[in-house]
């Protein structure tokens, strides 16, 4: 989010009493160098493109340091696979789709809604929301015709 990730990082480490080693920039500047969610190993390749010396423990080691410190972010989007981002509100919710696998943030104040929700009728208050919704992004979705069996899909059962 901030043009300037490699200060973010020496800024947030040094503030909170940690040192700016090679394996930590190396890690972060793959995280934030790319808007997707990687995985640990993903990670690890675009590390060793650089710095081939930083192992897989490392690589591990920063990340948990980074989610500590409130970094980065670990979602389970593929079939449970932790996935890492630089660090977005829960507000931003995870869109997967299923036919190309890409993922997309949706901003808005749903999240807000279901928090709200939760609150008032059921005295849940919730600390973290995870939403994930999976399904057809748009430029797969126009590739197959939509049928209107399709559309009612999920509400038939209640509607009857
Ligand atoms: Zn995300
Ligand atoms: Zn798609």
């Amino acid at each position: 989010m901030s043009p300037h990730p490699r200060d973010d990082l020496r800024v947030t480490l040094v503030r909170s009493g940690h040192r700016v080693t090679g394996p930590r920039r190396a890690v972060w500047e793959a995280v934030s160098s790319t808007g997707d969610h990687l995985t640990a190993e993903e990670i690890a390749d675009r590390v060793g493109q650089v710095d081939p010396d930083v192992n897989l423990s490392s690589i591990y080691r920063s990340l948990a340091l980074f989610a500590e410190l409130g970094m980065v972010r670990e979602s389970s989007l593929h079939g449970g696979a932790a996935h890492w981002e630089v660090a977005h509100p829960d507000e931003q919710f995870h869109m997967r789709c299923r036919s190309c696998g890409r993922v997309e943030h949706h901003a808005g104040d749903l999240v807000e809604q279901v928090r709200t929700h939760l609150a008032d009728e059921h005295r849940f208050l919730a600390d973290q929301v995870d939403l994930l919704v999976t399904g057809l992004c748009q430029e797969c979705s126009s590739k197959v015709p939509l049928e209107r069996s399709d559309i009612g899909k999920g509400r038939r059962g209640i509607g009857g």
